[in-house]
C-alpha cells in the first residue's frame, strides 16, 4: 500500500506560532493528500493532554479525529540534545532529533525519563543537556529501553542545528551521537538539502532518507511542503516504522529545491557593512572563504558544508544500492500565485483557483502525478498562465537564481515555454 507521510511538525507550543487546531490540520491534509501526519510536540504536557482528549486510536499507533476519517496521526516530537563534542571543550553543540512513538504509554515513559535528566520540557521541543557524546548515546539508548518501538532520527541534517550543520563542525555523526550512531537508519533531508546533496556525503549513502515539512502551521503552503511516499505492508505504527527503516520501502521523497533556502550558498548579502548596494554570492567550491569585496569571512552555505564533508570523510563506505527517487516541488498555492502575478498565497482568487484545481484532481499530491496532457485537460477551467506555471513546475522547469545565501531566500524563476 502506497501512502504519503509528513512526520515532523510542531504545535503552538514551539514558540513563535499561533495555536494549531487539529481539525484545521486534518482539513489541509485532505486537500494536500497527506495520509499520515506527525502530531509534533507530543511530550509537551498541555499538547499531550489535548491529543489524548481529541484523538482516538483506530489502528495500533494510528490516531484519528472522529469527523475526519482519512486524516491519520502518529505521535511525534523533536528533542534538542546539547553536549560538548570533546570532554575538554566548553562550547556545547545542539542537535535536533525527531522521535516517533507507538502510543501514549511510551510518551509517558519518555516524559518520566526527561524528568530524570532534568530536561526542560516547558516549550514544544524538550531540551536535554548532556556532558559528552557518550552521554548523548546513553540518553538515546535509555529512551529505547524505556520505549522499545520508538524511532529516532536526526532532523534537518544540514541546517545550522542539524547534525552536519554549520554550527556543528563534525566530520562523522559519531562525534556527537557516540555509539548510538550504529542504531541510526534514517536521516531527514530538511528544507535546505535534497537526496542528491546528502548522497554525496559518504556516511549518508547507507542511510534511508525521509523528507518532512517541519511545519508550524496548518496552512496550505506549510503542511506537506515536503513529504515522503512509502510502501507499507500495514497501515499501523509498525507498518510505517518498518517501511522507514527497510531499504526500498521509501518510494520517493518530495523536496524543496535547496537553492531556495536562506543558507544554500556562501556569500555576503546586500545591506551588510561594506555591501550597501550589492550582495555577493560565491559559487560553491570556489573562493578562499574571504569576501573579495569587504575582506571579512563569508557566511558559509550548506552546499560548501556538503563539499567539506565529501573531502573529509575518508572511511570506505557501502554505496547505496538503489538510486533514490525524489522530486523538487513548490506548494501549489505558491505556483498559482506566481501564475496570477500575485505576491500573497492567501488571496481570494488564489484560493478559489486552488479549490477548482483540487476538485478536478482530488488532492494536490494526485495533481502532480497526472501525465501533463491529462493534467492540462483537468485544469481547463484555470487561466492559461496559471496552468503553464503548474506544468513547468511539474516538469521541473524552475530554479532559484540567484540561490539563497547569507539569510536571503533564493529568487524563484519558473521557465514557462
Ligand atoms: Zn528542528
Ligand atoms: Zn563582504
Amino acid at each position: 500500500m502506497q501512502i504519503a507521510v509528513d512526520l515532523h511538525s510542531h504545535s503552538g507550543y514551539s514558540g513563535g506560532v499561533g495555536k494549531i487546531n487539529l481539525n484545521a490540520v486534518a482539513t489541509t491534509m485532505a486537500l494536500k493528500g497527506i495520509d499520515v501526519f506527525g502530531t509534533g510536540d507530543c511530550l509537551h504536557p498541555a499538547w499531550n493532554a489535548q491529543l489524548r482528549e481529541q484523538l482516538q486510536e483506530t489502528a495500533k499507533g494510528i490516531y484519528q479525529l472522529p469527523i475526519h476519517p482519512h486524516a491519520r496521526f502518529i505521535l511525534q516530537n523533536e528533542i534538542v540534545l546539547t553536549a560538548p563534542l570533546l570532554p575538554s571543550s566548553r562550547t556545547r553543540k545542539s542537535v535536533h532529533v525527531v522521535f516517533l512513538y507507538p502510543d501514549f504509554h511510551t510518551t509517558d515513559a519518555v516524559t518520566c525519563l526527561l524528568k530524570k535528566y532534568k530536561a526542560k520540557n516547558t516549550i514544544g521541543r524538550p531540551f536535554v543537556k548532556l556532558g559528552s557524546p557518550v552521554e548523548v548515546s546513553r540518553f538515546l539508548e535509555n529512551v529505547i529501553d524505556a520505549a522499545p518501538d520508538v524511532l529516532a532520527f536526526p532532523a534537518h541534517a544540514m541546517t545550522p542545528d542539524g547534525i552536519y550543520g554549520s554550527h556543528n563542525p563534525i566530520t562523522y555523526m559519531e562525534e556527537f551521537f557516540g555509539d548510538f550512531t550504529n542504531h541510526i537508519r534514517l536521516i531527514e533531508t530538511g528544507l535546505s538539502a535534497d537526496p542528491e546533496m546528502l548522497d554525496r556525503i559518504p556516511e549518508c549513502r547507507s542511510l534511508n532518507f525521509i523528507s518532512n515539512s517541519d511545519c508550524h502551521s496548518a496552512a496550505l503552503n506549510r503542511i506537506g511542503r515536503e513529504f515522503t511516499l512509502l510502501n507499507v505492508k500495514s497501515m499501523d505504527f509498525s507498518g510505517i516504522r518498518n517501511a522507514l527503516t527497510e531499504r526500498d520501502s521509501i518510494l520517493r521523497t518530495y523536496e524543496f529545491n535547496p537553492r531556495e533556502g536562506k543558507y544554500f550558498g556562501t556569500g555576503h548579502r546586500k545591506g551588510k557593512v561594506g555591501h550597501t548596494h550589492d550582495g555577493i554570492f560565491i559559487e560553491p567550491g570556489t573562493g578562499n572563504g574571504l569576501c573579495p569585496i569587504c575582506g571579512k569571512p563569508l557566511t558559509i552555505g550548506v552546499m560548501d558544508r556538503v563539499l567539506e564533508l565529501v573531502r573529509t570523510q575518508k572511511r570506505p563506505v557501502n554505496k547505496h544500492l538503489s538510486v533514490r527517487q525524489f522530486q523538487h516541488l513548490i506548494p501549489l498555492v505558491e505556483v498559482i500565485a506566481v501564475g496570477l502575478g500575485q505576491k500573497s498565497v492567501s488571496g481570494k482568487r488564489v484560493l478559489k483557483l486552488y479549490q477548482t484545481a483540487i476538485e478536478a484532481c482530488e488532492n494536490e499530491i494526485a495533481l502532480w502525478q497526472f501525465p501533463a496532457s491529462e493534467l492540462m485537460s483537468r485544469l481547463k477551467d484555470l487561466p492559461e498562465p496559471v496552468v503553464a506555471c503548474i506544468l513547468a513546475v511539474q516538469a521541473n522547469r524552475f530554479t532559484f537564481d540567484p540561490p539563497g545565501y547569507d539569510g536571503e531566500y533564493g529568487q524563484l524563476k519558473i521557465q514557462v515555454n
